[in-house]
């Protein structure tokens, strides 16, 4: 490529709607433009990575057998209906009417259309396992988009989606997408972890997330420091373990707490460890099935003073398709008071209880009074609660479930995630087949997704520095580029056409910087947009019979002397030096 005639227009100025170095430099780099909030253009040099990304996702999944296919974007309500998920999903399901009124959305995932295709086609064990996927845009209406590539709207996926007759071959399936996945990431370069998650909203048995390891991820993982247990924060198990405290059990006393509401103001206030100040929050769970039918219900759940409420947990033990923090208004509505004097005391809703405070006495708790709080609380005795269950947030020193080590955390970005989803939406749309001993049975369905745009950006948030992008060779836009130093002088620009030839000829994928600029103006955007590799023709160089190549990642600089196939060296850097 020749960029003179190529689409690249630089920024100098970090632009200030970006708030991450990801974000930043796809902008400067000229690589994306946004259109609308989350939702962006790619521009050559972008899609260049884009579709790299794409190459090495589709080598994996072939070399694992699965199928390419191609799905519509546009999905009708009947089958987000058939699968029960059309009431569900909340509005980050776009969804809109055709010009004959009838109800449309754009497909934020695809189980409801793979699953229609496979019912239509599939009959009989014989015809499995199989696993189809295709790399396509999606579209979800995040309530916060943001970070570019990162947490779009609109975003380009993989998707593929497994179909077993029994489970034991869903297992093995799922295995085999385990294993091209940790394959996919470490061929694009990126260091990454595969943590236990939570089902979310998708549903399913279980399932494991692919985490690039970066301190600017959204998401917090926990993992062992002895061995290799490492999960979501949202299903990091919590050891119900401690001994009760050995201390008489006082009466109970109202106090009242003018303008405290925090669990540490009231801890402060009144002088008492925040361990013994815990905080009672009110938490709306959806679609929870009460007398056969799904309702919304409202609970108030407890954890310790210094610990956080994780609504993934509680979701799960109220059995609830989602669970998220009341409002304040809901609050008010569900108990009579507002939060920051909660607490388990003549409250009107079940309470659940974290574990951790099964070892405690004489806590305060909120009096469901406004301003008031009250000391000596025990909750068998004095409160009627749920029971205890493991409702918190895993934290740093926690045991681990498996060993004698301890959890620690770390900051990672989710680019792919796997479930192991059974039979949900087999039942729901009736996508059987024949086992071998002829019963027609509800096949067993995995799925798996990689976010093509989110590894992207994943990587650049792992491998920058001041200068810009670092990127891993796989998926560089180019992996090297030539730049004259001299655009006025034959002997360089003949020199810089022959190796750049001489590359292409090799199957590098290579730029030359042939524009007529000043050298720190090229030094400069080839540092920003991060090529592995850069080698430089100058008049004086060549004087001294030698050219330059440095290496993006460590700035070695190695001097080539003209004496030698200046393409095949270059070459060879590249396939032994550069990562
Ligand atoms: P998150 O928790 O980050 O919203 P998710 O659990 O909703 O992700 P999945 O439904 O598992 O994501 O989608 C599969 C993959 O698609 C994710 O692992 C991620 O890489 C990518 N992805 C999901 N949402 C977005 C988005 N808004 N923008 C870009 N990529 C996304
Ligand atoms: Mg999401």
């Amino acid at each position: 490529m020749r960029q003179s005639r190529y689409f690249i227009q630089t920024l100098r100025e970090i632009p200030s709607e970006a708030e991450v170095v990801s974000h930043q430099l796809m902008l400067r780099a000229s690589m994306i433009k946004k259109v609308a909030a989350g939702i962006y253009d790619y521009l050559p040099l972008g899609l260049k990575v884009i579709r790299k990304v794409e190459n090495i996702i589709r080598e994996n999944m072939n070399k694992a057998g699965a199928i390419e296919l191609l799905m519509s974007v546009v999905q009708p309500a009947e089958l987000w209906q058939s699968s029960g998920r059309w009431n569900h999903f909340g509005k980050e399901l776009l969804r809109f009417k055709d010009r004959g009124n009838r109800d449309f959305c754009l497909g934020p995932t695809h189980e409801e259309v793979i699953t229609d295709i496979v019912k239509s086609q599939v009959n009989s064990y014989k015809q499995m396992p199989v696993t189809l996927y295709q790399i396509q845009t999606k579209f979800r209406d995040e309530v916060r988009p943001r970070f570019g590539l990162m947490r779009g709207r609109e975003f380009i996926m993989k998707d593929a989606y497994s179909f077993d007759i029994d489970d034991a071959g869903a297992d093995v399936s799922y295995q085999k997408m385990y294993d091209a996945y940790k394959a996919i990431f470490t061929a694009c370069g990126l260091a990454h972890k595969v943590v236990d998650a939570d089902t979310g909203s998708i549903g399913g048995s279980f399932s494991h997330e692919f985490m690039v390891l970066a301190d600017t991820g959204e998401d917090t993982i926990i993992s062992c420091n002895k061995c290799e247990y490492s999960a979501n924060v949202e299903k990091a198990v919590v050891v119900d373990s401690g001994e009760k405290e050995n201390a008489a059990l006082k009466d109970m006393e109202e106090v009242a707490t003018p303008n405290k509401h925090t669990a540490l103001e009231v801890a402060e206030f009144l002088g008492v460890d925040i361990i013994h100040v815990p905080k009672t929050m009110i938490i709306r769970c959806e679609g929870v099935v009460v007398d056969g039918r799904e309702e919304d219900i409202y609970v108030a759940c407890m954890v310790r003073g210094d610990h956080e409420v994780n609504l993934s947990k509680v979701k799960n033990v109220v059995k609830a398709k989602s669970a998220e923090f009341a409002e304040h208004y809901e609050v008010l509505d569900k108990t009579g008071c507002s939060i920051g004097s909660l607490g388990p005391c003549n409250m009107p809703l079940k309470v659940y209880v974290d574990n951790a405070l099964k070892y405690l006495c004489n806590i305060v708790v909120g009096a469901n009074k406004e301003g008031y709080h009250i000391k000596n609380v025990n909750l068998e005795r004095d409160a009627k609660i749920e029971g205890y269950f493991d409702i918190r947030n895993a934290m740093p020193k926690d045991k681990c479930p498996h060993c004698n080590g301890e959890y620690q955390e770390t900051k990672g970005i989710e680019v792919g995630h796997i479930f192991k989803l059974g039979t949900k939406y087999s039942e729901s749309m009736g996508a059987k087949a024949l086992d071998k001993n002829g019963k027609n049975i509800p096949i067993v369905m995995g799925c798996y997704g990689i976010g093509v745009g989110r590894t992207a950006a994943s990587a650049i948030e792992q491998h920058y520095d001041e200068k810009g992008i670092v990127w891993p060779k796989a998926i560089a836009p180019f992996e090297v580029v030539v730049i004259p130093l001299n655009t006025n002088d034959d002997e360089v620009i003949a020199k810089s056409d022959e190796i750049y030839n001489g590359l292409l000829s090799l199957g590098v994928d290579v730029i030359i910087d042939d524009r007529n600029e000043r050298a720190g103006v090229k030094f400069n955007d080839a540092e920003l947009i991060g090529y592995p590799l850069r080698v430089s023709v100058g008049k004086k160089s060549l004087s001294e019979g030698r050219i330059e190549v440095v290496i993006r990642r460590t700035g070695e600089v190695i001097f080539l002397d003209l004496s030698n196939n200046l393409a095949d060296k270059v070459k060879e850097i590249l396939d032994t030096k550069v990562i």
